[in-house]
């Protein structure tokens, strides 16, 4: 009876308990694994630690019907949804490249002409920046809620992943410059990098990593969930011969560093410059709640490049898993168990193998843009007498030439049906969205949502078009690639774990764009100025007064 009364208080108590703002965790640590599909945490479960995934989903709240709220699943979006707590629709970054009509070129996500790197001797032609993004990040909010006496810093190998997710305010955004092996940032954020960047550049660890081997963790024998070592599927490394393990990282051609975010040795990489971030940078270690950004880019460049079925992504995730495992004794040690926040999620998911699945018989192709784009060209020139009057073609939208709409010349709306006629017809295509013409648009309920949600009307094309599901918008035999927003691209894990989480799971629909809204309501802080998503319900607190 006793420990009855005591369960039913005990539930009582929490469940009565409001948080205040004094509850807040020391330390939020955002974790991205570029290219982790959902099913990634169970796929290889049975092999993982107790430490790392496995820490993160017994003792965390999983979401595990977490998805993408847009089309075009990418790294650029991903990282940008994440923080913004917003769809490409309102945060503008459409896409990893886009087509700018006013420079009348495709133009990188990432990339702002007015800015130097720094830190990169070898590779002036760095010009990166957050300025193509339209709203706030969750660190900006953070930052302007504390008077800036919080600190937000991002790390990871890629440009756009720590760029998008430090925002416009933060403390310290580095990426790797494959060319140098230094971490690097911008002018956009400070002259010079700071003296612990520096010494840590100057350990060259990223030398002696291109010197260790890829060996498999476990006998290989016994990566019974992938594919044979030497598969038809797989790429490899261009100075290989067989994508076959042990695998050598450098190229012995040259002297850069390019294979190695295609390593397991890049998420190592990644977590030593967090690990010096969150010592010298002082991070959660006062009452300003702080920020540290870390994703993980190499699961995407070795998903790429040998494949979601490879026995190399295996051994990326078993090994990503011991090294989380150390990441979180770490925090432990630094910051306390109980006073930091983790969220866990990816920037989008990766489909398997297009040949692979057809040799299977479930017979898809690539869809081939440029020969698509070559017909509609001809198809169109044919009925209206005007050649090329689709120029750019790609990332599932085009964009009319618009000197032929100028009045006495060509009726756009005419143009814009007899091209949607044409996309319907090719097998790849499912549906059309055409924005300024509604009455064109052939994608209803969600293919429709996810495009319409993609569209930032300065950035996107005149039609946007689903492709078919098992389509892939490239040609790519080796390897995988994504982007088209189905199942497989947008479904990715979403784990919130520490600080005063109660361990639990939903399966009711949650969204990327919901994370930002999530954490800023536990840090009692504005979500950031763009955010259209909703807090996660159901993950419980344990507050204690
Ligand atoms: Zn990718």
């Amino acid at each position: 009876m006793r420990i009855l009364l005591c369960v039913l208080f005990c539930i009582g108590h929490f469940s009565l308990l409001a948080q205040t703002p004094n509850d807040r965790p020391k330390l939020v640590v955002g974790i991205v694994v570029d290219q982790m599909r959902y099913d990634y945490l169970y796929r290889y479960w049975d092999k993982y630690s107790a430490g790392g995934f496995k820490r993160l989903v017994n003792q965390g709240f999983n979401c595990r019907n977490n998805h993408y709220g847009y089309a075009f699943t990418e790294t650029g979006p991903g990282h940008a949804t994440i923080y913004t707590g917003t769809t490409p629709s309102v945060h503008g970054i459409v896409s990893n490249n886009w087509y700018s009509r006013a420079l009348e070129r495709i133009v990188y996500c990432a990339e702002d002409t007015t800015v130097q790197a720094v830190g990169a001797p070898t590779n002036p032609g760095l010009h990166m920046s957050p300025r193509n993004l339209q709203v706030t990040t969750l660190g900006d909010e953070l930052k302007l809620a504390t008077n800036h006496r919080s600190k937000v810093i991002g790390v990871s190998l890629k440009d756009r992943s720590s760029i998008f997710p430090a925002g416009f305010f933060s403390d310290g955004t580095y990426w790797f410059d494959s060319k140098s092996g230094n971490f690097v940032t911008s002018t956009f954020y400070t002259q010079t990098l700071p003296a612990w960047v520096q010494q840590f550049n100057e350990r060259k660890l990223p030398q002696a990593y291109l010197e260790k081997p890829w060996t498999t963790l476990l006998p290989i024998a016994q990566y019974s969930e992938s594919d044979p070592d030497d598969s038809p599927y797989e790429g490899k490394y261009s100075h290989e011969e067989k994508p076959v393990f042990p695998h050598a990282i450098k190229d012995p051609r040259n002297r850069e560093f390019q294979n190695l975010p295609s390593s397991p040795w890049g998420n190592s990489l990644t977590l030593e410059i967090a690990r010096e971030a969150l010592v010298q940078e002082k991070l959660g270690q006062d009452q300003f709640t702080d920020l540290l950004a870390v994703s993980f880019s190499s699961p995407d460049y070795v998903g790429h490049l040998f494949g979601t079925s490879s026995i190399e992504a295996e051994d990326t995730y078993l090994r990503l898993d011991l090294e989380l495992a150390d990441f979180l004794k770490f925090l432990d040690t630094k910051v306390g168990e109980g006073q930091y926040l983790v969220f866990l999620s990816a920037d989008h998911g990766a489909p398997y193998n297009t040949q692979y699945m057809s040799d299977r018989k479930y017979v898809k192709q690539m869809a081939l843009g440029p020969m698509i784009q070559e017909k509609l060209n001809e198809h169109l020139h044919h009925l209206f007498g005007v050649e090329k009057l689709v120029p750019i073609f790609r990332e599932q939208e085009l964009f009319f030439r618009e000197s032929a709409f100028r009045p006495g010349r060509l009726e756009r709306s005419e143009v814009e049906r007899a091209t949607v006629e044409f996309l319907l017809k090719q097998p790849s295509l499912a549906c059309t969205v055409v924005p300024t013409n509604q009455s064109l648009s052939t994608c209803s309920g969600l293919r429709r949502n996810l495009l319409e949600a993609n569209y930032y009307h300065k950035r996107s094309g005149d039609i946007l078009y689903s492709l078919e599901p098992g389509y892939l918008n490239y040609n790519y035999p080796k390897g995988v690639t994504h982007g088209v927003g189905y199942e497989y691209d947008t479904h990715v894990p979403l784990l919130f774990y520490g600080w005063k989480i109660m361990p639990g799971s939903t399966k009711a629909p949650t969204y990327v764009h919901d994370i930002a809204a999530t954490v800023a309501d536990w840090l009692c802080i504005n979500p950031p100025n763009g955010s259209t998503g909703t807090p996660v319900q159901g993950i419980g607190l344990s507050l204690k007064h």
